[in-house]
């Protein structure tokens, strides 16, 4: 148990101090598991609501950590945004979105990928965003292939040099979804404005559609108002086939969830291309 007392400021600060020290060896680690390809992209297969069929998928980063075992990107993306190893973590997973396209080509032409992005590699002065679209045409793939998932965040900023990239991926024809929508402050003239292509509905709300009435009104209204505004939607976090049916019933356009799909190791996600849903 804790002693608190005379001592109370002592402790407070050495619990600090314990903290930052871990954020110390958790930055090491992560140099360290760059140069050793620790990292690896899993892909969760994203379907059409109407047909089942993959015509997505999203690219989630995984740390195989040679002795802690399976490091969530929950607990190493926000300590990777403070710092520039972010940047090659973006690079990593727009590689590995490349490799993944091309080996699937022939497979399912039709098939899109999403990346995170994080506002981070939006802001700083030496990004490589701008280089991607070069990069895709040295592989002749075209940036409508790709989706880069932002969050509300990076919408709002104005006028900044962020928007302006933003922007210019548009031009480029790289599509946009705006990640964890609902959650934050949204503005949907925002959506509008920023030739957005998709939204994601948060698994919060999914979660709750089967008991809740009031989680499904959010569900329909969302889609509504996406569809509005011309917009398509992805629902995540379905588990369930109810889950599944009320969303169809409420027209939301793509499913992302376990009831599909876990996210798949590259390989396993090709090979699950190749032979189908089973
Ligand atoms: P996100 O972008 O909202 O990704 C969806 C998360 O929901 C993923 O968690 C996915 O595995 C999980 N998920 C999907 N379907 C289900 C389901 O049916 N049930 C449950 N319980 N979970 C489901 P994951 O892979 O742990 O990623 C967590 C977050 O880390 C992501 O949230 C994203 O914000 C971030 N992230 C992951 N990969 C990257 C990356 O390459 N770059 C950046 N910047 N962020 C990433
Ligand atoms: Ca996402
Ligand atoms: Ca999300
Ligand atoms: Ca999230």
């Amino acid at each position: 148990a804790k002693q608190i007392g005379r001592n109370g400021f002592a402790l407070f600060s050495s619990e600090l101090r314990e903290k930052a020290e871990q954020r110390i060896l958790l930055l090491k680690d992560m140099r360290f598991a760059l140069a050793q390809n620790q990292f690896e992209m899993h892909f969760q297969p994203i379907v059409s609501m109407h047909t089942r069929q993959i015509t997505k998928a999203e690219a989630l980063i995984r740390w195989q950590h040679p002795n802690k075992g399976m490091i969530s990107p929950d607990q190493f993306i926000p300590l990777a945004e403070e710092t520039q190893l972010i940047h090659q973590l973006g690079e990593f997973a727009f590689d590995q979105a490349v490799e993944v396209l091309q080996k699937t080509r022939s497979l399912n032409s039709q098939l899109q990928l999403s990346i995170n992005v994080s506002p981070i590699q939006f802001s700083a002065k030496h990004t490589t965003l701008l280089a991607w679209q070069n990069q895709l045409t040295k592989h002749q793939l075209t940036p409508d292939m790709l989706v880069l998932e932002i969050t509300e965040g990076l919408m709002m900023q104005g006028e900044g040099r962020s928007q302006k990239r933003l922007t210019k991926l548009i031009q480029q024809g790289f599509a946009i979804a705006l990640d964890d929508f609902g959650t934050g402050y949204s503005s949907l003239a925002y959506l509008k404005q920023m030739d957005t292509e998709f939204i994601k509905i948060d698994k919060r709300f999914v979660d709750g559609i089967e008991i809740n009435e009031d989680d499904l009104v959010l569900c329909e209204t969302m889609i509504l108002m996406a569809h509005q505004l011309g917009l398509k939607v992805i629902a995540e976090g379905i588990e369930t086939a109810t889950q599944h049916e009320l969303l169809k019933q409420a027209g939301c356009d793509f499913g992302q969830g376990y009831f599909y799909s876990k996210p798949l190791p590259k390989e396993a996600f090709i090979s699950y291309l190749e032979h189908g849903n089973a």
